[in-house]
């Protein structure tokens, strides 16, 4: 986003702000803080509104409330920029599509009219000739209808093309919003949604399924001794044996910096393990080489937390229920995969 404000305006509008969150009681954080600044600074007119819409309706302004205008109106500038562009073409298409429907009604309704004078003009005593003259209006007449309906033929073809194109672009800006850039696998947001939808389907219908949480052991040492590159090549690494060792309804998600998270419907406990040691061994498995130099520079290892859901349970339970597992396969000595037990049981079986 764009800051056009001269310094003494940008400090007018910051002491507002800060000003603001303090009467409201609001936390200190960069996202609150730039929520109010756009808002005094009238840098987004939606977040104007949204703001001066809860202040009217007398709604408390909570941190919850700011997080959400936040995410809904200034988090990833590039989407929604890109989601605007596509809403002001649609409006720009359907208001072209009006304005030639408007267009072909008037055409219809003088065609009408036209036709009806002809009806009135004919008269059963009227020679060839005068007859010739009238047929020749009405052909002219119809004429003009045709080429009025056949521009109104091509042009809803042309938007239909365009906004096809559009729904496109939207669904290409909804998938990069749900992936991550590195990795390619789901991001945490993605993840989030779908955990949430998988544990949902699984108590409607009944069915198990089971969460996997894998990070990588040592990584702060592979970053420090060959670089943030070889780190992040270390990270694609993992992220394609991943990718390649799940299927069908499975989901592999990069859950952190060096932390995965595998959600795998229909599937038990000993089935998640399974998963999770082939995992780990095909990682394990792979020597990584440094791309520029060619150089060998060892292999990496996986610890992991395997819990299956049990119905009734917060998701977030379930998630802390995979990570004290893997908590113990790091303090058990990495490289392995624990199971957690159920909700209310006390120990971790190997
Ligand atoms: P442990 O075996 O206990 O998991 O040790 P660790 O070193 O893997 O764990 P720690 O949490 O101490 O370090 C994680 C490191 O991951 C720190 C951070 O520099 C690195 N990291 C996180 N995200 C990225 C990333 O996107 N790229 C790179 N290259 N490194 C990352
Ligand atoms: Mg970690
Ligand atoms: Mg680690």
């Amino acid at each position: 986003m764009q800051y056009p404000h001269t310094i003494e305006k940008a400090n007018e509008y910051a002491s507002d702000a800060i000003e603001r969150m303090h009467k409201e009681d609001l936390a200190p954080t960069p996202e609150n803080y730039e929520l109010w600044y756009v808002y005094y600074a009238s840098l987004n007119p939606e977040v104007v509104r949204a703001i001066d819409i809860l202040v009217g309706n007398s709604q408390d302004i909570t941190d919850e409330r700011c997080q959400e205008l936040h995410q809904r109106f200034l988090s990833d500038g590039k989407e929604n920029d890109r989601v605007r562009q596509a809403g002001s073409e649609i409006q720009e298409t359907i208001k072209n599509i009006n304005t030639i429907v408007d267009d072909v009604k008037n055409a219809t309704s003088e065609y009408g009219e036209s036709l009806s004078d002809v009806t009135e003009k004919l008269s059963p005593d009227m020679g060839a000739e005068e007859i010739g003259v009238v047929l020749k209006e009405v052909l002219s007449n119809t004429e003009s209808m045709v080429a009025q309906n056949s521009k109104l033929e091509e042009e809803l073809g042309k938007s239909a093309a365009a906004m096809e194109h559009m729904q496109k672009d939207l669904e290409d800006v909804r998938k990069e919003a749900m992936t991550d850039g590195l990795t390619h696998l789901a991001n945490r947001k993605s993840f989030d949604a779908e955990i949430r939808r998988i544990a949902l389907e699984a108590t409607e219908e009944g069915s198990e399924f089971t969460l996997i949480l894998m990070d990588i052991d040592h990584f702060k040492a592979f970053n420090d001794n060959y670089g943030h590159q070889v780190g992040d090549q270390v990270l694609r690494l993992v992220a394609k044996t991943l990718i390649d060792g799940v299927k069908g309804k499975d989901v592999a998600a990069r859950y952190g910096g060096e932390e995965f998270a595998i959600v795998l419907p229909d599937t038990n406990l000993q089935g998640g393990i399974k998963v999770g040691d082939s995992l780990r061994l095909a990682v394990a498995s792979k020597e990584v080489v440094n791309r520029s130099s060619g150089d060998k520079l060892g292999r990496i290892t996986l610890s992991g937390g395997v819990a299956q859901y049990t119905e009734g349970e917060s998701v977030e339970d379930l998630i802390g229920r995979a990570d004290s597992a893997l908590y113990s396969a790091k303090h058990n000595g990495r490289n392995q995969i624990v199971a957690a037990p159920g909700p209310g049981q006390k120990k971790e079986a190997g």
